[in-house]
């Protein structure tokens, strides 16, 4: 039986980081797993700039509260849900994704969370476990799942590389390049076309 697991940025929101970029006009704030591979030196330099522009939690919060999920995303995410069962598994933070959840009628979500002091500063990150986007997969496989794995971007790799069946949705070219053995597909209509496919003869 087929289980999908989801990325949750680039796939059904918008990049956090880099709204949060556009909206304090803090330009370093813009790179994303997109661009740097190894999320401990991105998430760290994050946190860095935090506290050098002395932005809280509540500061990120209030533009995050101000997002809404990619166009057709719900619809897309409601079709889904109704034909099988999905896990989001992201590199966001609980802190974080409240409010697009909300929008997207609360989906299953496995994230990280943030430590905060008592002034609402973002002191540290706490990853759930690390890897934890391939250990997800393998878990699911270890309940005799066949998994569907969905990402668009390097922190997805190990998530995709795992599963049965790997789709690349509107991946930036350097990962589609770099990945050329992995199905890419640019809108929520081929997805759904491809895991019609995949799941019509399915055990
Ligand atoms: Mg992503």
């Amino acid at each position: 039986m087929y289980i999908v697991c989801s990325d949750l940025e680039g796939i059904y929101v918008p990049e956090i980081w880099i709204n949060v970029a556009n909206h304090t006009g803090i330009e370093e704030l813009k790179l994303t797993t997109r661009d740097i591979s190894d999320y401990n030196v991105l998430m760290r330099g994050r946190l860095a700039l935090l506290r050098k522009h002395n932005l809280k939690l509540s500061d990120i919060q209030n533009v995050i509260t101000k997002l809404k999920p990619l166009p057709g995303a719900k619809e897309f995410l409601t079709w889904l849900r109704s034909r099988m069962q999905l896990i989001i598994v992201s590199d966001t933070f609980l802190e974080f994704a409240g409010t697009l959840m909300e929008q997207l009628d609360w989906p299953t979500l496995l994230c990280h969370h943030l430590t905060t002091d008592q002034e609402g500063n973002i002191i540290d990150y706490n990853l759930r476990q690390q890897d934890a986007k391939r250990k997800v997969v393998e878990t699911l496989q270890n309940l005799e799942y066949k998994v569907i794995a969905i990402g668009d971007s390097y922190n997805d790799l190990s998530m995709l590389r795992k599963s049965e069946k790997a789709i690349l949705f509107n991946p930036p070219r350097n990962v589609a390049d770099e990945n050329s053995d992995l199905t890419v597909v640019k809108s929520y209509d081929e997805l759904k076309k491809i895991i019609l496919q995949i799941t019509y003869n399915q055990e």
